[in-house]
C-alpha cells in the first residue's frame, strides 16, 4: 500500500468533514432515513423472518457459485438471451465496448457493478452519449463524482446544489427554490427523448435465477423498466454473487433488499428472462416485439470468486446492497462514501474495497472502524460486517 494511496485517503474524509454541503444534506437527511426503516421493520415480523432465509439461500448459493455459473450460462441460452463472462473490470469493458461500438446513445439504469467496472467512463471515451437516468445517479455523473449511498446515490447533495448541476450541466430552467416536483418534471423531460432515441440500455441486477436464466430488478422510478424495454439492444452487468437458484429464491431477495432499503413496498418489479418475442403472426416465434430484440448477461467476477474461498470476505458475498448498514454506522454518517474506495463505501462498502480493489486497499481503509457493531445488527442477511473489518484490520497492521 503506497503512502500516496493513504494520503488519498485521509484528504478525501477531511475534505468531507470540511464540506459545508455535504454536513447538512447527511445530518438532514440520513437521520429520518434510518428512523424509517426501523420503524418498518418493527411492524412487520414477516419480513425479518423472510431475510433469515434469504440469509440461507445466499449462503447455499455462494457455496455453490460455479455450479450456478454454469446453470446460469446454459439457463441464458435456453431463453435465447447471450451469456457472457468477464473474469475483472478490464474484460467488462471490452465486452461492453464490443457490444456497443461508437457513435451510440446509450442509457443506464443505476448499477453499483457497472460502476465498479467503470462501463459508462469506456462507453464514453469511445465517443458514445451515455446517460444515467436514475435521478441521484445522474446528479452523480453530473457532478463527476462517486455514489455516496448504494441507493441514494446523491444522498450527500443539498437542494441548491442539484438545483445548480441541473442548471449549468443539463441546461435546465430549474431555481433552488424551486420544489423538487418541477425539477424532477424537468429532468423527466429531458430524459424521455434520451429513453426513445437510445441504442442500447444497461442495466445491472438485483438477483439471477440460474435454474430460469431471469434477471430480477427492483426500482421506484420507473427508469429501470424504459431502460431495459425500449432500446433495441439491452445488457446487463451482473456480479456473480448475485446468483440464487430459483425464480422464488430471486424475488425473497429483492422482497428484503427493497424492505431494508426503506423502499417497500417496491413500484416496479421487472423481471427478464430473453429479449421480447411474439408467435402471432404464423404460429412462428419471431424475437424483438416491443422490448429488445437482444439481451445480453455478462456474469461478472472481479474479485469474487476469489472472495468466496476466502474464509472471512465469503460472508460480505451474501450482501444484497440495501445501505442500511450505512445509515446506522457513525463513521459514514459523518463522511459517507468518501470513507472507502473508488466505487463502494462505509460498512459494506469497505469490505466490498477489498474484494473489487485488494484486501491491502480494503485494510487500509478499516482502519477507521470504531468496531460498534451497528452495522451488524442492521444487517438484513446478519454478516458479520465489523468482524470482517476487524479481520481487514489486523491484515493491514500484520503488513507494517
Ligand atoms: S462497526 Fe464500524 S462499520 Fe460498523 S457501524 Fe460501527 S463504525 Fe460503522
Amino acid at each position: 500500500m503506497s503512502d500516496e494511496l493513504l494520503e488519498g485517503y485521509a484528504r478525501a474524509i477531511l475534505r468531507a468533514l470540511e464540506d459545508p454541503d455535504l454536513q447538512e444534506a447527511l445530518h438532514t437527511y440520513v437521520p429520518g432515513s434510518e428512523e424509517r426503516v426501523r420503524r418498518f421493520l418493527e411492524s412487520r415480523p414477516d419480513i425479518v423472518q423472510l431475510a433469515r432465509e434469504v440469509k440461507a439461500i445466499k449462503e447455499y448459493s455462494i457455496a455453490h457459485m460455479d455450479e450456478l455459473i454454469d446453470e446460469a450460462m446454459r439457463s441464458l441460452k435456453s431463453v435465447n438471451a447471450v451469456p457472457h463472462y468477464a473474469a475483472d473490470a478490464r474484460e467488462a469493458r471490452e465486452l461492453a465496448l464490443s457490444l456497443v461500438g461508437r457513435g451510440k446513445v446509450v442509457v443506464m439504469s443505476k448499477s453499483m457493478t457497472a460502476e465498479e467496472l467503470g462501463i459508462r467512463e469506456a462507453l464514453e471515451e469511445a465517443g458514445n452519449e451515455v446517460w444515467e437516468t436514475d435521478l441521484g445517479q445522474l446528479l452523480v455523473q453530473l457532478e463527476g463524482g462517486k455514489p455516496m449511498h448504494s441507493i441514494a446515490p446523491a444522498i450527500h447533495m443539498t437542494v441548491a446544489r442539484v438545483a445548480q448541476l441541473l442548471r449549468d450541466r443539463l441546461g435546465l430552467d430549474v431555481s433552488p427554490s424551486d420544489a423538487p416536483q418541477q425539477m424532477v418534471a424537468k429532468v423527466r423531460e429531458f430524459l424521455r427523448s434520451k429513453f426513445v432515441s437510445a441504442d442500447v440500455g444497461i442495466s445491472g441486477g438485483n438477483a439471477l435465477a440460474a435454474r430460469e436464466g431471469a434477471l430480477l430488478l427492483v426500482e421506484n422510478e420507473g427508469n429501470i423498466r424504459m431502460v431495459t424495454n425500449l432500446p433495441r439492444l439491452h445488457i446487463a452487468f451482473v456480479g456473480v454473487e448475485k446468483l440464487v437458484p430459483t425464480m422464488l429464491d430471486a424475488f425473497k431477495v429483492i422482497l428484503v433488499q427493497a424492505a431494508f432499503a426503506g423502499l417497500y413496498p417496491p413500484t416496479y418489479v421487472s423481471l427478464i428472462a430473453g429479449p421480447s418475442s411474439t408467435g402471432d403472426i404464423g404460429h412462428r416465434r419471431v424475437y424483438g416485439a416491443h422490448g429488445p430484440v437482444e439481451v445480453h448477461v455478462v456474469l461478472v467476477d472481479h474479485g469474487r470468486r476469489a472472495a468466496a474461498k476466502d474464509v472471512v470476505l465469503r460472508e460480505q458475498l451474501r450482501c444484497i446492497r440495501c445501505g442500511y448498514c450505512q445509515f446506522v454506522c457513525p463513521v459514514w454518517g459523518q463522511v459517507a462514501n468518501n470513507w472507502g474506495g473508488s466505487t463502494y463505501g462505509g460498512p459494506m462498502g469497505v469490505n466490498w474495497t477489498a474484494i473489487t480493489e485488494g484486501v491491502d486497499r480494503g485494510a487500509a481503509l478499516a482502519m477507521l472502524c470504531l468496531g460498534c457493531g451497528r452495522c451488524d445488527v442492521a444487517c438484513p442477511v446478519e454478516i458479520p460486517i465489523s468482524g470482517i473489518l476487524a479481520d481487514l484490520k489486523r491484515r493491514f497492521t500484520s503488513s507494517l
